[in-house]
């Protein structure tokens, strides 16, 4: 017994000499480290917890900032009715806006109503939306979709969620798109952008879209749902980028916990900006009028 504490309190002595010794070797770090943290500008937010009515407070300014910086905010996917955003929007999957704007002029000169389209032969119809990826799958919804509308709804995109999700291919997201932007529906869309930028907020911690689009209801009017939806989305594909957001060139850094994640330098994150707020084209070929930056073109013109 003596001897098994002696041999404990040997160890303890050995185990207090050896964190002495590695703190003094950490302790010029640690300074350093608290030096560097130190010069870093001010931490935009408190780091004390966040109660959720101040998170709500943060979560509607951060909205009224976007909608400053973003007052021509809109869906990129060009459209001109009902049916060709809910085509546009079933080829978005797995691609870009872009190159779905560049692929529906052709698509809807050949195919402009539910009719055409689930009358198309599908090697044509799949050669027509190539361009978009998984053409095979997207062929077969786009031409279910169209005869369930022809059969089903008269030849007419149905303005209720639960008629939309009943056709092939089309899912709540999808769905919320079309009621949002064809039928002035209030809906938030969740894709990877709203996502991730919900969460570096802090305004929800859910990976499932459908409780991310539950918790993010509740914290605004439902009037905002649908723009907001789209400022988000516009924040996320010219700042706030997946793996290198351009914290430095962020108009909400000061609301942001995330600020830090990316570049925080002011010359080197303008250099990260897309689209017009970095002197790019945008993703469609016909942007509304207030749009500020330039069309994309047209597929194959070499200027992508
Ligand atoms: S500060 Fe950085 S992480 Fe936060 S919103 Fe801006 S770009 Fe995104």
């Amino acid at each position: 017994m003596a001897k098994a504490a002696k041999s404990a309190k040997t160890a303890k002595t050995a185990k207090t000499a050896k964190t002495a010794a590695s703190a003094e070797t950490a302790a010029p770090a640690k300074t350093a480290k608290r030096a560097a943290e130190a010069a870093k500008p001010a931490r935009p937010v408190k780091a004390k917890p966040e109660s959720h009515l101040g998170m709500v407070r943060r979560a509607r300014k951060i909205n009224r900032e976007l909608a400053e910086v973003y007052p021509y905010a809109h869906p990129e996917l060009d459209f001109r009715n009902s049916f060709e955003l809910l085509v546009a929007t079933v080829l978005s999957a797995q691609t870009t806006d872009l190159r779905v704007n560049q692929t529906t002029p052709a698509l809807f000169a050949k195919y402009p109503t539910p009719e055409d389209m689930a009358a198309a032969v599908p090697e044509e119809l799949e050669e027509i939306i190539r361009p978009t990826g998984f053409f095979r799958a997207k062929a077969k919804s786009l031409m279910g979709l169209s005869a369930a509308l022809r059969d089903r709804f008269d030849g007419q995109v149905p303005g209720r969620l639960e008629d939309l999700v009943s056709l092939p291919g089309v899912g709540r997201k999808t769905a919320n798109v079309v009621l949002g932007n064809a039928f002035g529906v209030p809906g938030i869309t969740v894709d990877t952008h709203f996502g991730r930028l919900v969460r570096r907020w802090k305004w929800t911690e859910q990976e499932d879209p459908e409780k991310v689009e539950a918790e993010i209801c509740a914290i605004f009017p439902k009037s905002e749902w649908t723009m907001l939806s789209h400022r988000v989305v516009f924040h996320g594909r010219r700042i706030c980028h997946s793996r290198k957001p351009a914290c430095g060139a962020c108009p909400i850094a000061p609301l942001c916990p995330a600020y830090g994640e990316g570049e925080t330098d002011p010359e080197k994150a303008k250099k990260l900006l897309k689209y017009e707020m970095g002197g790019y084209p945008g993703q469609r070929l016909a942007p509304p009028p207030d749009y500020p930056g330039r069309p994309a073109a047209p597929l194959g013109t070499g200027d992508e």
